[in-house]
C-alpha cells in the first residue's frame, strides 16, 4: 500500500458520545506520525458536498469532555448512489486523501466499503454507537455513557414508583437489541427486563408483577427496549393493565441518552480505538474495523461486521431473572 500522508475522518450516522475523544486521538496521533488530517463534516454528506476542514494539534483542544462530535454526522441517501459516491470520489482526490477513518455503525462501513471496492481508498472503521450492537468489540464509543445516564433515570424513577406505588415502564433505545436494556435492567434491579432477542411472555410478566404485590412490593419498575417484538411499552404496559388491573407510567428516556458528558471508560475506549485506527492504517492494514475484545485491540473485516450479529449475554438473562423474584 503506498504511504499516507494525509487521513480524512468523518463521523456517520448517530451520534454517540465519546466521538468527540476518537476524534482528538485520531488528529493527534497521526500528526505525532507526521500524517495529516482533514475533517469531513457532517459525515458522507460533507465528502459528497467538499464541506472539509483541516485539522490540527489546536483544532481538537478542549473536547474530550464533550458529548456529540464536533465534526457533526448525518444520513446520507446519494451516497448509497454511484453518483454520489463519485463525487465523493473527487474531493477526496482534490484534498490529496490517501486513506478515511470513519467513526459509526455498521451503515456507515457499508459505505466506506463500496467506496474501497469502487476506488481502493484504504479505510477504517471504528465503532461508534450508543446501541452496543456491533459485531467485533466488547464495547461500542458512547454505550457506557449512555447506560449511566439511563440508570440514572431509572434510580429517579423508582423514587417516585415507590411514592405512588406504581409500575413503571421505562424504554430505553437500542435500535433492534437489548443491551441497554438488559445492562440498565440488572444495574438498576428491575422487576422485568424485555430485549428484543427473546419473546416476551406478557403473562408471564403478569405473574411476576402480581407475586410481587402479593409480598408487600407496591412498586415496580419494567425496562423496555425500543425495538421490543411484543409492542412498544405503551402496548405492553397496556395489556398488563388489562390482564392485572394494575395502574402504570410509562417514560420513554429518548435521545437524553445520546447526549452529554462521555465516561471514563468511554474517553479511553475512544482514545485507544482512535490511536489504533492511525497506527493500523500507517502500518498497511485496511478494510477492517477496530474494536476490543477481552481488554485487547482487535480487527475485524468489514464483511464480518455485518454478516454477523453480536449476541446479548444469556448468563446476564439468567441472573436478571434470578435476581428479580
Ligand atoms: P450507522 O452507521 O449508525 O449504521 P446508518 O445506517 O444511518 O448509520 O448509515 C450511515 C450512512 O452510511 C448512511 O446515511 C449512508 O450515507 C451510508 N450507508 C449506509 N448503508 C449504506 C449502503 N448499504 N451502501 C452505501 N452507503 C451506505
Amino acid at each position: 500500500m503506498a504511504k499516507i500522508n494525509r487521513i480524512g475522518i468523518l463521523t456517520s450516522g448517530g451520534d454517540s458520545p465519546g466521538m468527540n475523544a476518537c476524534i482528538r486521538a485520531i488528529v493527534r496521533t497521526a500528526i505525532y506520525h507526521g500524517v495529516k488530517v482533514t475533517g469531513i463534516i457532517r459525515g458522507y454528506a460533507g465528502l459528497i458536498n467538499g464541506d472539509m476542514i483541516e485539522m490540527d494539534v489546536g483544532s481538537v483542544s478542549n473536547i474530550i469532555q464533550r458529548g456529540g462530535t464536533i465534526l457533526k454526522t448525518a444520513r446520507s441517501e446519494e451516497f448509497k448512489t454511484q453518483e454520489g459516491r463519485a463525487k465523493a470520489y473527487e474531493n477526496i482526490k482534490k484534498w490529496e486523501i490517501d486513506a478515511l477513518i470513519t467513526i459509526g455503525g455498521d451503515g456507515t462501513y457499508r459505505g466506506a466499503s463500496d467506496l474501497n471496492r469502487e476506488y481502493g481508498v484504504p479505510i477504517i472503521g471504528i465503532p461508534g454507537t450508543i446501541d452496543n450492537d456491533i459485531y467485533g468489540t466488547d464495547y461500542t464509543i458512547g454505550y457506557d455513557t449512555a447506560i449511566n445516564i439511563a440508570l440514572d433515570a431509572v434510580d429517579r424513577i423508582r423514587d417516585t414508583a415507590a411514592s405512588h406505588d406504581r409500575i413503571f415502564f421505562v424504554e430505553v433505545m437500542g435500535r433492534n437489541s437489548g443491551f441497554i436494556a438488559l445492562d440498565v435492567g440488572v444495574a438498576g434491579g428491575a422487576e422485568a427486563i424485555l430485549v428484543p432477542e427473546t419473546i416476551t411472555d406478557v403473562d408471564k410478566l403478569c405473574d411476576t408483577l402480581v407475586k410481587g404485590r402479593k409480598r408487600g412490593k407496591h412498586s415496580s419498575i419494567v425496562i423496555v427496549a425500543e425495538g421490543d417484538e411484543t409492542g412498544n411499552s405503551y402496548e405492553i404496559a397496556q395489556k398488563v393493565k388489562d390482564r392485572t388491573g394494575f395502574d402504570y407510567r410509562v417514560t420513554i428516556l429518548g435521545h437524553i441518552q445520546r447526549g452529554g458528558s462521555p465516561t471514563a471508560r468511554d474517553r479511553i475506549l475512544a482514545s485507544k480505538l482512535g490511536l489504533s485506527a492511525v497506527e493500523f492504517l500507517i502500518d498497511g492494514v485496511s478494510n477492517v474495523m477496530i474494536g476490543e475484545i477481552n481488554g485487547e485491540v482487535v480487527t475485524t473485516k468489514l464483511e464480518m461486521i455485518w454478516s454477523n450479529k453480536k449476541e446479548i449475554d444469556t448468563r446476564l438473562c439468567r441472573l436478571a431473572e434470578i435476581l428479580s423474584i
